[in-house]
């Protein structure tokens, strides 16, 4: 086992940033207060919570009120989706989604499909692209619903949001994006992108896991998901988490003030790595869109290389990376965007090697990988494990 660990799994999650810590310690033993609460710790604990609220929509482009904290991406995305089935001027239970999506909106729309609608998954092309023509196409009278995601968790591609959401909207339609992946990471205003409502996961962004929300467009009517006491004015019952809430605040201010800066440095050391990955390993190919990508992303598949035994032996160099779904890595569950972007039905080539780097790597990190990686393949390559 190596003494170096180099993580590059960060579209799985992410190192708590410090600023986040710090911000988010004292809401856990000082002001524990419960936001509801009519006294003075409760009143401590709610200024928090609509502090990070505005924090947070100002770094959205939104406003305050516009703004629901959930669990996490899940959360947000199975809650945009299953509005389809309740909103009271649904044309139809007709919903468009893309066959890459993951799985907290596609297997949502499986579950949506069971109550009796009527679910389009958009194909994908090379690239991992959708085109506004295409979800023009797709659209029908009855359609209630469309969730598109902004970058997908796997090859990293980003889609045409604004575009893809103007075709929406000329036909009436409700736009949903599910931006876990990009929040963060590359620039995200809902007000320019003009969807309706809008997933973000902390934990992406060096937050803490468990904490996301969920943007609604005022105006756009949305029935709750959760059902109590009556929080988040009636859309999402369930005593606020504190310290999260303040934690996701602080790490998307830090996220969004160091935007440019991170972006440029990741997408150096991304670029490097995928420039010395294909010149170095044989019969490597990299997978979704070459420009329109996430800074971080960087997604290989080898051949017929199976990915389980690459990732456990790249672990065992101290490599962290990934195989498969984002959050799931030890899913079994084959890649839909892998198979759909490569249009190949070979079994071997549903997995990619996912490295995702942040701005908590450093240029010998990607020296380090690059230095380890060829070695591992070949070795593979030439052993029973690797075929
Ligand atoms: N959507 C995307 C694109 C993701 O990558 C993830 C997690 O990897 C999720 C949703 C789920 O987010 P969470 O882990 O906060 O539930």
């Amino acid at each position: 086992m190596s003494t170096r660990i180099v993580y590059a799994d960060n579209a799985a999650t992410t190192q708590l940033s410090d600023t986040a810590f710090d911000e988010m310690t004292p809401y856990f033993k000082e002001f524990y207060g419960n936001p509801s609460a009519a006294h003075s710790y409760g009143a401590k604990a709610k200024t928090a919570v609509e502090n990070s609220r505005k924090r947070i929509a100002t770094d959205l482009g939104a406003q305050s009120n516009e703004l629901f904290f959930t669990s996490g991406g899940t959360e947000s995305d199975n809650w945009a989706l299953y509005s389809a089935l309740n909103i009271p001027f649904v044309k139809g239970h007709h919903i468009i989604t893309t066959r890459i999506e993951h799985s907290a909106i596609f297997r949502a729309a499986k579950s949506l499909e069971e109550q009796g609608c009527d679910i389009t998954y958009l194909p994908v092309d090379r690239y991992g692209q959708i085109s506004p023509a295409q979800l023009a196409a797709a659209i029908r009278s009855d359609t209630a619903l469309v969730s598109i995601m902004l970058a997908n968790n796997e090859i990293g591609t980003i889609l045409p949001i604004m575009d893809l959401c103007n075709v929406a909207h000329k036909k009436h339609v409700r736009f949903h994006t599910d931006a876990v992946q990009a929040v963060g990471h590359i620039p995200v205003n809902v007000k320019e992108l003009g969807v309706d409502m809008l997933s973000i996961s902390a934990h992406k962004f060096r937050g803490p896991k468990g904490i996301g929300a969920l943007y609604i467009k005022n105006g756009c009517p949305l029935p709750p998901l959760l059902i109590g006491g009556g929080q988040e004015k009636h859309k999402r019952s369930g005593t606020e988490n504190v310290p999260a809430i303040v934690g996701m605040a602080a790490a998307l201010d830090e996220a969004v003030s160091n935007m440019d800066r991170n972006m440029n440095n990741i997408t150096i050391m991304r670029d490097r790595l995928i420039k010395e990955v294909l010149s170095s390993v044989p019969d490597s190919q990299l997978t979704g869109d070459p420009h329109h990508r996430l800074p971080g992303t960087a997604s290989f598949v080898f051949g017929s290389l199976k990915l389980a035994p690459l990732v456990a032996k790249l672990s065992e160099v101290g490599i962290c990376a990934s195989s498969g779904s984002a959050c799931s890595s030890g899913s079994t569950e084959l890649s839909r965007a892998l198979a759909e972007s490569l249009n190949t039905s070979a079994p071997e080539q549903y997995g990619a090697l996912r490295l995702t780097l942040n701005e908590c790597n450093t240029t010998e990190d990607v020296d380090y990988i690059v230095g380890h990686l060829p070695e591992v393949i070949a070795k593979l390559r030439t052993s029973r494990f690797g075929l």
